[in-house]
């Protein structure tokens, strides 16, 4: 089975107005948070206008794979939505 069509059968509620990652103020991306537009398995990272690096959390796996990458870096505040909000999982 494909991983679109597992992914299709996860749900996402969004924590309107509180997003769980946030990219810090940045004057220009490291090359860590720049892969992150190609690499985030969920599309939420996409350049700005200004070529800074922008994250919507919608849809959100939690995979981490943007904590780990940009851990030395800083660049970005990471952490776990609010109970009951994100991704939510379903087995079987
Ligand atoms: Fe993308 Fe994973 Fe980071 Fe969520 S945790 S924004 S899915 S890289």
């Amino acid at each position: 089975e494909p991983i679109e069509e597992k992914l299709y059968w996860n749900r996402y509620l969004v924590d309107a107005g509180r997003p769980h990652i946030r990219v810090r103020r940045h004057l220009s991306p490291s090359a860590s948070l720049r892969a992150l537009t190609k690499i985030c398995p969920a599309n939420c990272y996409s350049f700005d206008d200004a070529g800074q690096v922008k994250v919507v959390t919608d849809g959100c796996l939690e995979c981490g794979t943007c904590r780990v990458l940009c851990e030395a870096t800083g660049e970005i505040d990471w952490n776990y939505p609010r109970g009951g909000f994100g991704i939510l999982f379903k087995f079987g």
